[in-house]
C-alpha cells in the first residue's frame, strides 16, 4: 500500500455505473485526464463494476480504485455481503468505512464501523474513514461531540500503525447530494476539529500527517476555495463524479 499523495481526488460513485459504463467513462475520462505527481486519483464504483475498472485502466496504474462497503466478517453465510479479503483479487486498493449513507440506510454504527475499518486493514487495502454531522446535530451544538465519537470508536481497536495509516473524510450530511457546500471556513473548522480528534487518538505528528478529504456537494466551481481551505487535503465526490466533464475538472485543478 503506497501512500497517498495529497491533494487527493476521490470519486464515490455511489448505486450508478455498472461494468459497460465504467469502463466508457474511462476511456472518456482517460481522455481528459493526464496522469500526474502531485495527486491521488481514486474511484469508488459500485462492487459489481470492479473488475471492470481494471480491465479499463489497465494501463493507467495513476487510476486508483477501491471499495465502497465491505461486511464485518472475513467470511460466512452472509447472503449478498462482500468481503474484504475479496477485493484485493479484483486489482482494487482501497475501501470506504462509515459513508453516512450506510450509517442512515444500513445501520452502520460506530462499532460495526471499526470492525468494517479493520477487515480492510487486514486486507492490505487503503481505508477512509468518512464521519460527519447531521444538520440536527449541528444545530444543536454538537459537532464536536460527534466527531469526537466517530473517529475515537473507529479507531479504538485498530493498532498505532494502523490508526497512522488512515484517510479521513469530513462529510457534513447536510452537505452530501444537496447543493448546500459547507463554506471554506466551516470546512477548516471541522477539518481542524478532526485533526484534533485523530491527534487524541494517535499523537500530534500523526495527527499532522493525517490526510483529511472534504466531502460534500464539490462541484468544478468551489474545488480550489475547498482544497485552498487549511487542512483540507482533497475531497471525496458524489454527484459531480459522475460526469467526464466535471471530473475532469475536479481532478485537474490546481495543475
Ligand atoms: C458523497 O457521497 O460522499 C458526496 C460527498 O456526495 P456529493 O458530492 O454528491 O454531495
Amino acid at each position: 500500500m503506497n501512500v497517498p499523495q495529497a491533494p487527493v481526488f476521490a470519486a464515490n460513485w455511489k448505486m450508478y455505473k455498472g461494468p459497460v459504463e465504467t469502463r466508457s467513462f474511462l476511456t472518456a475520462f482517460q481522455g481528459s485526464y493526464a496522469p500526474r505527481e502531485d495527486a491521488t486519483v481514486v474511484f469508488f464504483p459500485p462492487a459489481v463494476s470492479l473488475s471492470a475498472f481494471a480491465l479499463e485502466a489497465k494501463g493507467r496504474p495513476d487510476l486508483e480504485f477501491g471499495v465502497q462497503d465491505v461486511h464485518s466478517e472475513v467470511e460466512g453465510a452472509h447472503t449478498g455481503a462482500i468481503s474484504a479479503s475479496m477485493i484485493p483479487e479484483t486489482g482494487a486498493g482501497w475501501g470506504l468505512a462509515g459513508h453516512s449513507e450506510r450509517r442512515r440506510e444500513f445501520g452502520d454504527d460506530d462499532a460495526l464501523v471499526a470492525h468494517k475499518l479493520m477487515r480492510l486493514l487486514a486486507a492490505g487495502l487503503q481505508a477512509v474513514l468518512c464521519v460527519g454531522e447531521t444538520l440536527e446535530e449541528r444545530e444543536a451544538g454538537q459537532l464536536d461531540a460527534v466527531l469526537s465519537r466517530q473517529i475515537s470508536e473507529a479507531l479504538h481497536p485498530l493498532s498505532v500503525e494502523q490508526r497512522r495509516s488512515i484517510v479521513y473524510a469530513y462529510e457534513p450530511v447536510w452537505a452530501i447530494g444537496t447543493g448546500r457546500t459547507a463554506t471554506p471556513e466551516d470546512a477548516a473548522g471541522a477539518h481542524a476539529l478532526v485533526r484534533e480528534k485523530v491527534g487524541d487518538a494517535l499523537d500530534p505528528v500523526g495527527a499532522e500527517q493525517a490526510i483529511i478529504l472534504y466531502g460534500g456537494s464539490v462541484k468544478p466551481g468551489n474545488i480550489s476555495d475547498l482544497l485552498g481551505s487549511p487542512g483540507v487535503d482533497g475531497v471525496l465526490v458524489g454527484g459531480a463524479s459522475l460526469e467526464v466533464e466535471s471530473w475532469a475538472a475536479i481532478c485537474n485543478s490546481g495543475r
